[in-house]
């Protein structure tokens, strides 16, 4: 960070910061203007709290330098991260597509949108078990039976599972049952459940907040990250705006930010994003030609008995078309 002193610091004052950052074991760049004096800090200062300095005598403001995130930042590791995926690697050339219910409902139905997901060319098959409601009155999830089922699909036709665990015991089962451990929205920054996902031996999609900006959920990547799990692939879900027409504004703008900013793959959901299946399919290639690295879509075998997100699920045909021509966008821009 730079500290900034005030255009009539005194002597004291400037040496009195100094003093401080140097007890602090890190060493200082002085350098006087006409009219300002700045300290530059020297060395990895992310754990003081900035506000400390702004509080001393003499100091007008101070600036960071370092991104608050750094395992998750490019800058310390340009490469792309790639996760390894049924065969594919996120974050790689090829875009993936995760798809399936938001919930899984009874075996038929997990297993009949599993069968129409794959054969439409799905990576891996979604379904949640564990549903975070707005509503306690709102259909729940099946809990371990759903994941039971979950595995059963996969048995059946070899997708991977992606599903959400909403507390630490969860993704334990998750782990147990599952591939991919889904964060939600709701739970972006609990950063008990962040810790638990850092320790867990299989792949994170952690999913944006909708009331989140792009650093905050860099910094709950960070938190997985900082516990050892380096597989973690980022979601832009939609965030809340003042429009009404959609569910949630999709922020395109994330997903080139993203990719500049960090070396995690980043996947869009289209879905959750618009909240109105009718949008689902321009947006996912929106998405693809931003430069996603993947889609997760709601599809349901029959939106309209759905027990949850119903109005944004796809039937399976609909899916299948919305796969096609996401081929297309991707080959426009070099990908498969
Ligand atoms: C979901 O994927 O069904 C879900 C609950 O998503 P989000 O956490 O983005 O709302
Ligand atoms: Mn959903």
């Amino acid at each position: 960070m730079i500290i900034v002193m005030k255009p009539r610091a005194s002597e004291a004052q400037v040496s009195g910061v100094i003093h401080r950052v140097e007890s602090l074991g890190y060493r200082t760049h002085l350098s006087r203007g006409e009219e300002t004096t700045i300290i530059g800090v020297i060395g990895d200062d992310r754990p003081i709290d900035r506000t400390q300095f702004e509080l001393l005598d003499g100091v007008e403001k101070t600036v960071p330098i370092l991104k608050p995130f750094k395992l998750a930042s490019r800058d310390m590791h340009p490469a792309d991260t790639l996760i390894f995926l049924n065969g594919q690697n996120v974050g790689g050339l090829q875009v993936i597509v995760i798809a399936g219910p938001c919930s899984v409902e009874s075996r038929s139905q997990i297993l009949e949108a599993a069968h129409a997901v794959k054969e439409a060319g799905a990576t891996a098959l979604r379904g949640g078990a564990f549903k975070p409601r707005t509503s306690p009155y709102s259909f729940q999830g099946m809990g371990e039976e759903g994941l039971q089922l979950l595995a059963e699909a996969r048995e059946a036709t070899g997708l991977p599972i992606v599903t959400e665990a909403m507390s630490p015991e969860q993704i334990v089962l998750v782990e147990k049952y599952g591939d991919v451990i889904q964060l939600g929205a709701r739970n972006m920054q609990n950063y008990t459940l962040l810790n638990a996902a850092g320790e867990a031996r299989k792949p994170v999609l952690l999913k944006r907040g909708m009331m989140s900006t792009i650093e905050e959920l860099l910094m709950s990547a960070e938190y997985i990250l900082a516990k050892g799990n380096s597989q973690v692939m980022l979601c832009e879900r939609g965030i809340r705006t003042f429009e009404k027409y959609t569910r949630n504004t999709t922020d395109i703008n994330a997903v080139p930010v993203l990719k500049q900013l960090t070396h995690l793959p980043v996947i869009l959901d289209p879905s959750h994003g618009t909240g109105k299946w009718e949008y689902v399919s321009a947006v996912a290639k929106a998405g693809v030609a931003a430069g996603a690295d993947g889609l997760i879509v709601e599809v349901h075998p029959n939106p309209s008995e759905a027990m949850s997100d119903g109005a944004q699920s796809l039937k399976p045909e609909k899916f299948a078309q919305l796969v096609k021509d996401v081929r297309r966008v991707a080959e426009a821009i070099g990908r498969s």
